[in-house]
């Protein structure tokens, strides 16, 4: 099987280069193990930041070793009492075709009513995301003004439906007409802001008269300095993401003044240190997908040796909904 090793450490911009594909056998399985065909790998934002030497908030991705990531496959083959041939699972088996776990970190999936690629958007850690910000941290009620930013993307989506359905007006932030008018056709939102477009002070300023409580940061840079302005007394920000600045670009904030004038909280979060809270928003938005009421889009990369353009490609925009890579068939 086919997998994707870290071979070097970017200097400032990742490019196909850092990346290698190998062919390594399928291993025979100890006691406790099983073997995993990986039907698709998820790709974050995240993958860029531990691709440094640098230690962020988690260990560097290690060189000559599996790419981490989430994926969801079938269980090809058990050692361990706990799984059989053929149940669907999620786990961190990484850019891979398979894999061996000890089965610790798996969880089974229920595919009869939500699609399995959708346990990595959705109904998995993108959307457990957006619902911790939008529920832990922005706390809004109904009538409130919402922004969220990166607003097609696996979060941003999910984050703009969830305040919709709490009778929020909905404000996004996307690149290009194209996904602007998903959001707003598809999504449900009130209104986009197309950060691309010459006028986008102006549209910001139209989508927001009565200002904006709460804001879902998936950005940072100068559209979100500008969101700063909009701010009402006692707003809230979950600060999520400031993928601007993933490859050592500086953010510079220059109306930080607003946070004492208008008394603004703002609050970053980890989503995977809040585990707690995972089979809650998990059920819900569960549920939310199955029923139809979160929709979701996906870009899929044909296959393995795909990853590395379609990564870069998400850390320039050129997804549309939550990046996908697909694997072997089920
Ligand atoms: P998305 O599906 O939203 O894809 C990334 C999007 O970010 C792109 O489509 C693009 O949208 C936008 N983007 C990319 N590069 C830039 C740039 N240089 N400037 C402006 N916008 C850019 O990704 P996710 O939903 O997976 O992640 C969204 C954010 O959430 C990221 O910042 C990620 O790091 C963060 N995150 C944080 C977590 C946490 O625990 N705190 C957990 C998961 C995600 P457009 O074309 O509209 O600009």
């Amino acid at each position: 099987y086919r997998r994707i090793v870290l071979a070097s450490r970017p200097q400032q911009h990742a490019s196909v280069d850092n990346f290698r594909l190998e062919t390594l056998d399928i291993p025979e399985l100890t006691e406790g193990q099983v073997l995993i065909k990986n039907h698709f790998l998820s790709l974050d934002p995240y993958m860029r930041v531990r691709m440094n030497a640098e230690r962020g908030y988690a260990d560097p991705q290690a060189l000559n070793e599996t790419m981490i990531g989430g994926t969801v496959g079938t269980i090809v083959a058990t050692k361990n009492a706990r799984f059989t041939v053929g149940e669907k699972v999620i786990g961190m088996m990484g850019w891979a075709e398979m894999g061996v776990s000890d089965g610790v970190l798996l969880r089974k999936l229920d595919t009869s009513h939500i699609p399995l690629s959708a346990y990595l958007g959705a109904v998995g850690m993108p959307g457990m995301t957006a619902w911790y910000g939008l529920t832990q941290i922005m706390q809004v009620k109904a009538g409130e003004t919402v922004l969220v930013s990166a607003a097609s993307g696996a979060v941003g989506s999910v984050v703009g439906q969830l305040a919709k359905l709490q009778g929020c007006r909905v404000i996004g932030i996307a690149g290009g007409s194209e996904k602007c008018e998903y959001v707003v056709n598809q999504l449900g939102f009130d209104a986009c802001v197309d950060y691309k477009s010459q006028d986008w002070q102006q549209q910001l300023i139209a989508a927001s008269p009565q200002g904006i409580d709460a804001i879902f940061e998936n950005v940072g840079g100068e559209v979100f300095d500008a969101c700063l302005l909009r701010m009402n007394p006692f707003g809230r920000i979950a600060l999520c993401g400031m993928i601007a600045g993933y490859e050592s670009e500086e953010l510079p904030i220059k109306n930080a003044r607003v946070l004492l004038t208008q008394r603004l909280t703002v609050r970053g979060f980890i989503i995977s240190e809040h585990m707690d809270l995972w089979p809650q928003g998990l059920k819900e938005l569960g549920s939310l997908v199955a029923s139809g009421k979160i929709k979701f889009k996906e870009s899929i990369a044909p296959d393995l040796a795909a990853a590395p353009e379609a990564f870069l490609g998400l850390l320039k925009g050129k997804n549309f909904g939550k990046q996908l890579v697909r694997l072997l068939p089920e």
